[in-house]
């Protein structure tokens, strides 16, 4: 009997698991749903675009006939309103109702809103989706003074085209630090410089109380909880995803702060898999649940999903998840659970080479790299294979640190 699979979400999620589906059940119907009018394009490019170094078309990944070569059914502009479970079924916006045998939730998220007063003026952008990127880039070429929100992954990349741009910018952060669950000060501070550097002045232990807007609903400036008041003609909010899960609602489907799934990427309801930012994944490195937002983890957990789909608890997923930047005049890289741990341990090489890796019951959980990105393959290896690493964090944290350095474990 053909099978039949409907994937929700054209994101990298969703595609790969398209992509896998059909490479491996040549005769199943496979369709994709997407509520985008593209299909998939690289997010992760999308800022270059912003920035004004990168046209349109390199950013586009699969154009209409690559799902017509394969007999994927891609329906763009079409929204999924509900799921069925028992019915086995999915409903569209414009009332069509589709069979599946097998369903893919790859629904990734939507930026979450400012909940302060005028956060919905004209000039205030959120950072997710090309329409995003294009709004941000006609808003920053017209803007003289801008203000970013969000000291994490994604404002920076604010930060960055405000930069590329040419435009004033000031980087409103409530801590100390940008990203400070996971570097330290002393890391930091190299970013806040390569920050300064491009024209954009971190502003700590500040935020955002309330917009100010003119008498046509524009933006003029971010007040901040101290009060102090920042102009702005343009203002970059990336301050976390909410998860596109309303449609599993009515649904037995397991939910915390994301998806609940297993490391095959099903979740409790039979037939009903989930895959990429939006899930709550049992990390078996871990050993316990967690989330990844990043390209790579979302592809991977695609293909994974797609796997198990045809074949249940086939193949598990097991992946150390890296995220960089390349904004500046250094590389950047954030790889596992950088944010995690019990433990930790940091080093400064120079004033634009720092790392700090975390440790959780002894064992590398994540970390950050900052200038120099050689002992990244040596670190990830040890997360994945989880090598105790006892009482070696110094030998850890020196230049050119290779896994053969460290003395074979005890525990082995
Ligand atoms: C500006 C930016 C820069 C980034 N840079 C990096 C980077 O440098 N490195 C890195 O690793 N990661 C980066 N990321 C993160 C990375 O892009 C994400 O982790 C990844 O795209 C997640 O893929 P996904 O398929 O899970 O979700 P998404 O890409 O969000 O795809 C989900 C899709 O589902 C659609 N959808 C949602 N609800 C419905 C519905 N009800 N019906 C139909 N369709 C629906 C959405 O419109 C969307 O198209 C970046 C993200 C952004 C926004």
């Amino acid at each position: 009997m053909t099978a039949s699979y409907v994937i929700i979400g054209d994101g990298i999620a969703g595609s790969s698991a398209a992509e896998t589906l059909r490479e491996e059940d040549p005769d199943a119907d496979v369709t994709v749903i997407t509520d985008e009018g593209e299909a998939l394009y690289n997010r992760i490019l999308i800022k270059e675009f912003a920035k004004g170094k990168l046209p349109e078309a390199p950013i586009s990944i699969h154009d209409d006939s690559w799902y017509d070569e394969r007999n994927i059914d891609l329906k763009l502009n079409t929204l999924v309103t509900n799921i069925d479970t028992d019915a086995h079924t999915v409903g569209t916006h414009e009332g069509e109702t589709l069979e599946y045998d097998k369903l893919l939730v790859a629904t990734g998220g939507t930026p979450t809103q400012l909940p302060v007063e005028n956060s919905d003026a004209d000039g205030i952008s959120h950072f997710w989706t090309f329409q995003d990127a294009r709004q941000i880039k006609d808003g920053m070429e017209a803007a003289d003074d801008a203000v970013i929100v969000g000291a994490g992954l994604l404002g920076i990349d604010l930060a960055a085209i405000c930069g590329a741009q040419d435009v004033s910018g000031k980087y409103l952060m409530r801590g100390n630090a940008w990203w400070r669950y996971a570097l330290s000060e002393e890391g930091a501070e190299i970013m806040h410089e390569a920050m300064r550097e491009r024209g954009v002045e971190p502003v700590f232990e500040s935020g955002v109380d309330r917009f100010e807007v003119d008498d046509d609903g524009h933006v003029t400036a971010a007040i901040d909880p101290n009060g102090d008041r920042y102009g702005a003609d343009f203002v970059g909010i990336a301050i976390g995803l909410n998860f596109n899960t309303e449609i599993l609602q009515d649904t037995d489907v397991k939910q915390d702060n994301g998806v609940v799934v297993d490391q095959y990427m099903q979740t409790n309801v039979e037939d009903v898999y989930a895959a990429g930012d939006l899930t709550r994944f049992y990390d078996v490195i871990l050993g316990e649940y967690a989330q990844n937002g990043a390209w790579g983890s979302a592809k991977e957990q695609g293909t994974i999903a797609a796997k198990n789909m045809i074949d249940p608890e086939s193949e598990e997923f097991r992946w150390v998840s890296s995220y960089s930047i390349t904004h500046f005049d250094f590389p950047f890289l954030s790889f596992g659970h950088p944010t995690l741990g019990d433990d930790s341990a940091e080093m400064k090489h120079s004033d634009t080479e720092w790392r700090r890796i975390a440790i959780k019951d002894g064992k590398i959980v994540g970390g950050v790299l900052i200038g120099d990105l050689s002992p990244q393959s040596a670190y990830k290896k040890l997360m994945r294979d989880e090598v105790p690493i006892g009482d070696q964090k110094e030998i850890l944290m020196q230049e050119g640190f290779s896994v053969d350095d460290l003395a074979p474990s005890k525990e082995q």
